[in-house]
């Protein structure tokens, strides 16, 4: 279980913290369980997730259990710059979506003593490193990953297998094309 920590105001360095994962892992109710908490300490904070995810509603992110919180779409990574206000707590849900500028981003709001916290998918479906998660795993001062359960044998899955025949990196709106797998499951299945 993740600690956090709340130093007093005007004290905090900033920090980058990504939570990794496949899809049915958990990755947004542990994104949105630690916004809660920063909530509780009284820390203004702020959610973004990219527009390209409209599977919910518009401008809630909602986990697959079904709690939700507020969040501001934006198109790229400059704009969560742009609509940022000085919250000392950052969260970006579905990271991978982003384009290669949320690296420095992410590095620029830290810099300034922001605490950020990052959701995302570490590989698509095909088991390949997504977007800029690679790079956003290597500088974050904490990594967490979290696992789905494989619906094979039950085992821990790391491995968003898509059940049906589309080959776009990214399917919108589809969560039921998925089915978390464990390694062994993925290669006898997919391969
Ligand atoms: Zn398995």
């Amino acid at each position: 279980m993740f600690l956090e920590q709340f130093p007093g105001e005007g004290r905090q360095h900033g920090w980058i913290e990504v939570i990794c994962g496949s899809m049915f892992s958990g990755k947004t109710e542990e994104l949105i369980r630690r916004m809660k908490r920063a909530q509780f300490a009284n820390q203004k904070l702020v959610l973004f997730k990219p527009i390209i995810d409209d599977r919910y509603h518009e401008e809630n992110v909602v986990s697959h259990q079904g709690t939700s919180l507020k969040a501001v779409p934006v198109n790229d990574s400059r704009e969560i710059l742009e609509n940022w206000k000085n919250e000392r707590v950052v969260a970006i849900d579905e990271a991978q979506f982003f384009d290669e500028g949320l690296i420095d981003v992410c590095n620029t709001l830290a810099e300034k003593g922001v605490r950020v916290i990052l959701a995302g998918l570490d590989m698509d479906y095909l088991g390949v490193p997504f977007g800029p998660m690679p790079q956003l795993l290597s500088i974050a001062e904490y990594v967490t990953k979290v696992h789905a359960i494989c619906v094979s044998c039950g085992n821990l899955a790391q491995f968003s297998h898509r059940t049906t025949v589309e080959k776009e990196q990214v399917l919108v709106g589809a969560v039921e094309k998925y089915k978390p797998l464990c390694r062994a499951c993925y290669n006898k299945i997919a391969h």
